[in-house]
């Protein structure tokens, strides 16, 4: 996969060594690094859209001009539009683990590249060659040494074949084109070095700064939005024109996306800006166009402001000049100017996020609402300051541009709608939002909702990373989600005044530089006066946690104990029912601190009461000033679930039915405390009355999690279970199991590598005294095992290695489960390779050795699974089929006459219809099975099946076995008599609320 992968197989010496010689490298840096120096790049590039065949023909010149110290030998360039060029370029790789196997640049339309490459400087031929395995990248050898100072001529052409826009970033929709990371441009150069960088979808920019001069030459009806200024004035006039002309609001047909016929006449359009590091450009024979301006809070300066936009969002985009205008207002206000003379916001089919950032422009995907408008426009407007000005590694940083964006679009959300309430925007219905009593809860309580999610379960990382060692989901809640929270905390406790002017000062030493995070803390630290560490280093830098707890209230003191790993800021408050009398700022300590509260009649005292600090826990974040217990949260009840308030208990419940054929008809209620978000104490107890064997049957878990901070174990659960249900002659089966299951971390979680331990102490009723109806005793059970499972698209794997004992016997077994992911997203062969051995058994008690097939009901001496019919003979009723293939896993059902074994290896294999047949519901399987005995005549040791599986998958499967071995068929017959059943309940408790969420990335 990636090259992160490579170095987390080498064995642990060589990382260490490998470690050890970065480190002596970089002190090395350290110790040598020179004073600030920044390279210039001037470019003059005129380019032709050959709209028939989706190419670019252009010529490029640029003046390279080397301020560093430094003689260089070569320059590396980027030639990104490579990274379509095939299945092997980083771009290639990281869709791939993304969106699964796809032949992507097989396909001629979605391949691009760019070629005609002809390298010359000052005229002369000049070697070069491609990177090897990064086709999008190339080294440029000079003729002649470039000494620092001294300035260099490099010209070529190049054409580039433009890929469908489907995949990423450059593309083309029919004739609408997105024209980025189109031109040849050198990779930046500063005191660390060259930073040459592959494309990737995950994973931005860093670019010199300099000049633009670019002709675009297109047929003449294309309308452009463009990075810089426009210099054609008839062109101008004709688009202030088109922008004047309104009338095409009053009927807009939405349906409508045919392209016009291209004008045979083309027109050159000429762009120039200074002092920016990219250019972009977006042509399209359908836009709308609207024109704006806003007066800067500063200067007084005028942008002009545009959006450009099709039939498809024209009823949402004929009302966006506001949003722009209003956004480049506030950031104005709170960084400093905007730094361009036009703002130009493009809607256009975007397969990369919902929105892209380029110098004085923006393209938009399709947005849901004007909601979801104005929230993805002020985001990519505010990358104006954090990207296009402040041109810092996006790649190496990705906070000090996506995060930063993300703390100003937040604000102005909140801003601009105070009172937007969750329900708004996601559920869209009052009566819904109101029984579900989400109805009062505001909009921004999904970002911590999220995001508490994952740090409950202990599955964050630090802000300060490369943008390519986060997993997906980790790179929208890490980046944009609670590094945002955290430099909104920040301004909360400086006050908006003061750290409004820290981000003046970094936007005006800073801006068309390239800074690095500690020239941001310098500023912040430098203009407060204060030592900030605890947010730069500790907060941005660990995944160091808040929790501050509430520990009692006495003659106007409040005791409060920092519970976390995080030495910050916090922010206690006296309330009168909802409203808050005061906040007072304290910073953070270690252990106890008391704290002065100003005198008033407070009923409550609370600690971040508007969910400023990213709290993990807020049960304990308050105490009422009256009553017997002060501490206690208010309980919310909710039928079946909700989102989990973090300021409240919940109780969820749901009525339930049951039916066995011991306990007949049963009725009960589901109760548990929410499932969505993570909690230390969780529990979902399901009890039943029965009617036909009085008394009470059920399952119930108790659970409590633990998440210690930076320790080789993620998550230890210590849990609970009890499990009652009727049984024949009329006893009840019980099982009681305490586990313990030890959640390792991962060292580097982009790769999606878990591994876990864990051990159960069962106790259970004897099911063979059931089965013969005999009073039954109980069993004690023991169990341990590891697994490690890759989760992920492409070859997921799960290894069980588990070992099981009782008085009677020993039970060590190894299980594979391995994915060969094929083309498409969700085909694919699973392999299943299970071993397993008796180092002792009780030959009276069969069942307890390994079983060649899935255990059917009466086989399930530890009770696993919803079993309705349980202890019906196999294969006599519909719901006698049911088995769960474990163990030898063979569908056949063998059990009864070739009897349990002392070992056994099977093989299976299920796999996806290829290509389009994959609609069929149909799944063709395979068993092979070898064990220590055989049956009849010939006494053959090997079985195997071959058949089809249809259903709904993971739930309700059919598992029918068509082609057997001999000795098979002599004992099943009929293949309807080997037919079974899979029925799984157990799916729906595992849901968690980031497992449905759609990922923000802008
Ligand atoms: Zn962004």
């Amino acid at each position: 996969m990636n090259r992160n992968e490579f170095y987390k197989s080498e064995p642990k010496l060589i990382r260490q060594l490998l470690i050890s010689c970065l480190i002596f490298f970089a002190s090395f840096q350290e110790a040598s690094s020179q004073e600030y120096f920044q390279q210039r790049v001037n470019y003059k590039i005129q380019v032709k859209l050959n709209d028939q065949l989706h190419e670019l023909n252009a010529f490029e010149t640029l003046e390279y001009i080397n301020n560093s110290p430094d003689t260089l030998r070569f320059l590396f360039f980027h030639l990104w539009p490579n990274g379509y060029s095939n299945n092997n370029t980083e771009l290639a790789k990281q869709l791939f683990s993304i969106n699964g196997k796809q032949k992507l640049f097989n396909d001629p339309e979605l391949k691009g590249y760019m070629d005609s490459l002809d390298f010359r400087i000052d005229k002369l031929k000049v070697h070069w060659s491609l990177l090897s395995g990064q086709p999008d990248i190339c080294q440029i050898v000079l003729n002649k040494p470039l000494l620092p100072h001294d300035s260099i001529r490099i010209t070529t052409p190049f054409h580039v074949k433009i890929p469908k826009g489907v995949t990423s970033r450059l593309g083309h929709i029919g004739e609408s084109y997105q024209i980025s990371q189109w031109y040849p441009k050198p990779a930046v150069y500063d005191q660390t070095g060259w930073h040459q960088m592959s494309n990737q979808d995950q994973g931005e920019f860093y670019s010199e700064f300099g000049s633009f001069d670019v002709s675009i030459t297109l047929p003449e009806n294309y309308i452009v939005g463009a990075t810089g200024n426009l210099q054609n004035q008839e062109e101008s006039k004709m688009l202030d024109q088109l922008a004047a002309d309104t009338s095409w609001t009053k009927n807009i047909n939405s349906e409508n996306a045919d392209f016009p016929v291209s004008s045979g006449k083309m027109k050159t359009l000429r762009y120039t800006e200074n002092q920016i590091h990219d250019f972009a450009w977006f042509a399209d024979k359908r836009f709308h166009v609207l024109k704006g301006k806003v007066r800067l809070p500063e200067s007084g300066r005028e942008v002009n402001t545009w959006v450009m936009f099709t039939n498809q969002q024209a009823k949402l985009w004929k009302d966006a000049i506001p949003y722009v205008n209003n956004s480049i207002l506030l950031f104005s206000k709170w960084n400093g100017d905007y730094p361009y003379k036009s703002f130009t916001a493009v809607q256009s089919a975007l397969s990369a996020g919902d929105g892209m950032e380029y110098p004085g422009i923006t393209v938009i995907g399709l947005a849901k609402d004007a909601y979801a408008l104005d929230e993805v426009i002020a985001h990519e407007i505010g990358h104006s300051w954090f990207y296009s000005a402040l041109g810092s590694n996006e790649r190496r940083y990705p906070f000090m541009d996506e995060s930063l964006t993300s703390t100003i679009e937040v604000r102005y959300m909140h801003e601009r709608y105070p009172d937007k309430k969750l329900w708004e925007t996601n559920v869209r219905n009052l009566k819904l939002a109101k029984f579900f009593h989400i109805d009062q809860m505001p909009v921004k309580q999904m970002r911590e909702l999220e995001w508490l999610s994952q740090a409950r379960d202990n599955l964050e990382q630090a802000i300060n990373f490369p943008a390519d060692d986060y997993n997906t989901l980790n790179y929208s809640l890490m980046i944009y989600n609670k590094a945002a929270t955290g430099f909104n905390y920040l301004r909360a406790y400086l006050a908006d005044s003061i750290y409004d002017s820290c981000m003046h000062d970094y936007y005006r030493q800073w801006k068309s530089k390239h800074p690095q995070p500690d020239d941001l803390q310098r500023i912040f630290e430098s203009n407060t006066s204060k030592d900030l560490s605890w947010f730069f280093t500790e907060f941005i830098g660990t995944t160091k946690r808040m929790d501050y707890k509430v520990v009692g209230y006495e003659n106007q003191k409040l005791l409060v104990r920092n519970k976390g790993e995080l030495v910050s800021p916090t922010v206690i408050s006296g309330m009168i029912g909802d409203s808050i009398c005061f906040e007072k700022w304290v910073d953070g300590f270690k252990g106890q601190k008391e704290i002065d509260i100003p005198a008033g009649n407070y009923t409550q005292l609370k600690i971040d009461p508007r969910h400023v600090t990213p709290e993990l826990f807020r049960l304990n974040n308050n105490i009422r000033t009256s009553g017997i217990f002060p501490k206690a949260d208010p309980l919310q009840t909710q039928l079946y679930f909700s989102l989990e308030d973090p300021e409240k208990r919940h109780l969820m419940f749901f009525p339930a039915v049951n039916w066995t054929r011991e306990n007949g008809f049963m009725a009960g209620v589901a109760m548990h405390n929410g499932f969505l978000t993570p909690k230390p104490f969780e529990y979902f107890v399901m009890p039943f009355y029965t009617f036909r064997n009085p008394g009470i049957a059920g399952f119930g878990k108790v659970a409590y999690n633990i998440i210690p901070y930076a320790k080789l174990i993620r998550k230890a659960t210590i849990s609970l279970e009890g499990t009652q249900f009727g049984a024949p002659g009329n006893q009840n089966y019980h099982k009681i199991k305490a586990g313990l299951d030890l959640y390792f971390r991962s060292n580097q979680q982009n790769n999606s590598l878990t591994h876990k331990a864990f051990g159960n102490y069962i106790t259970a009723s004897n099911l063979f005294q059931i089965e013969h109806l005999e009073k039954a005793k109980t069993n004690a059970y023991l169990q341990f095992g590891y697994q490690l499972e890759k989760a992920g698209i492409i070859n997921p794997f799960k290894l069980l290695v588990s070992s099981e004992s009782s008085q009677s016997f020993l039970k060590t077994t190894a299980e594979l489960n391995y994915r060969i992911s094929y083309y498409g997203k969700k085909s694919g062969m699973d392999i299943r390779l299970f071993a397993g051995t008796m180092l002792k058994s009780n030959p009276d008690i069969p069942y307890y050795s390994l079983s060649p097939s899935g255990r059917s009901g009466p086989e399930q001496y530890l009770f696993q699974g919803t079993y309705p019919d349980r202890f019906s003979t196999p294969q006599t009723t519909f719901w006698s089929r049911q088995a769960t293939f474990n163990e030898g896993g063979f569908v056949s059902p063998v059990n009864n006459q070739l009897g349990y074994s002392k070992w056994l290896i099977s093989l299976s294999f299920i796999s996806s219809l290829p290509g389009n047949n994959q609609r069929i519901p149909f799944k063709p399987f395979v068993n092979f099975l070898l064990n220590d005995h055989g049956f009849g005549t010939n006494q053959a040791t090997f079985f195997y099946e071959a058949g089809l599986k249809t259903g709904i998958w993971n739930f309700f499967e059919i598992y029918i076995p068509l082609v057997v071995s001999g000795n098979i068929e002599s004992i099943t017959g009929n293949f309807k008599d080997r037919i079974r059943i899979v029925f799984n309940l157990d799916t729906f408790t595992q849901t968690k609320l980031n497992s449905g969420i759609g990922i923000e990335i802008r």
